[in-house]
């Protein structure tokens, strides 16, 4: 396992929005986190990046203990999170803001790997002078997966890639998604999107009210009669 989560309980004063969950990411797999509003999902992701700690349980990244280890150590560590609802450096150009993604970074291939993303985004390298907040919401998502990227991680960590995106947009998302996981990359992607995110994941877990109460390969839950009627229209 790449990423273990075991027993982790997080609250927000004295309200737990992860009530003891446990949850693995194999490496090279995707591995999607599905549920409502409000289940934890953008909780569990803050945590693992260490921007919320704990009241108990642990997380072994890699073989080694990071619960409570702070964000730019977990960086470098190899872990890099997309946050919810896009956010780009609006004001920096694409070009900064890929360079920004690279900060934990010493060899010298960051423009090597500034390159090779504005090849296979060339609506990017069009417009790598100009300032992100003009792109559209596909491609500021595309923008900040790329930026995640550029930290070389070994755990990408995508919360909601999907929100609020028009549907044409939503499949390129989830098809570039795809593509990263058969080029070998481990994800973890958080969604509420359950039927696409399961048709592209390896391994999904349901999250309900801060629990989890499903977890199965992603086949066996896109069958299940409950997920099908709970999260997938029936
Ligand atoms: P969403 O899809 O809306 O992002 P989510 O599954 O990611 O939902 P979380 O954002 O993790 O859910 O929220 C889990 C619970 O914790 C919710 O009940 C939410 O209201 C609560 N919560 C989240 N952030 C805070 C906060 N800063 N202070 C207090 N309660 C919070």
């Amino acid at each position: 396992m790449l990423l273990e989560v075991n027993n982790l309980t997080v609250k927000y004063g004295e309200i737990s929005a992860l009530k003891g969950i446990s949850l693995n990411v194999k490496e090279g797999e995707l591995t999607t986190l599905i549920g409502a509003n409000g289940a934890g999902k953008t909780t569990l992701l803050k945590t693992i990046s260490g921007l919320l700690h704990p009241v108990s349980g642990n997380i072994i990244f890699n073989g080694k203990d990071i619960t409570n280890t702070p964000t730019d150590a977990i960086v470098r560590l190899g872990i890099s999170q997309c946050p919810e609802g896009r956010k780009v450096f609006p004001r920096q150009t694409i070009y900064e803001n890929l360079k920004a993604g690279a900060f934990v970074r010493k060899d010298n291939e960051v423009e090597k790997d500034i390159e090779n993303f504005f090849e296979r985004f060339p609506r990017l390298k069009e417009r790598r002078n100009q300032k992100s907040g003009s792109l559209s919401g596909g491609e500021q998502q595309m923008l900040v997966i790329c930026r995640a990227l550029m930290a070389r991680p070994k755990l990408l960590l995508l919360d909601e890639p999907s929100m609020g995106l028009a549907p044409i947009v939503v499949s390129e998302v989830f098809d570039i998604i795809k593509e990263l996981r058969d080029s070998g990359m481990t994800i973890l992607l958080i969604e509420q999107n359950a039927k696409q995110a399961l048709k592209i994941a390896d391994t999904g877990y349901i999250i309900e009210v801060g629990n989890i109460v499903a977890g199965d390969t992603a086949a066996e839950l896109l069958k299940s009669e409950s997920v099908k009627k709970a999260y997938l229209g029936g």
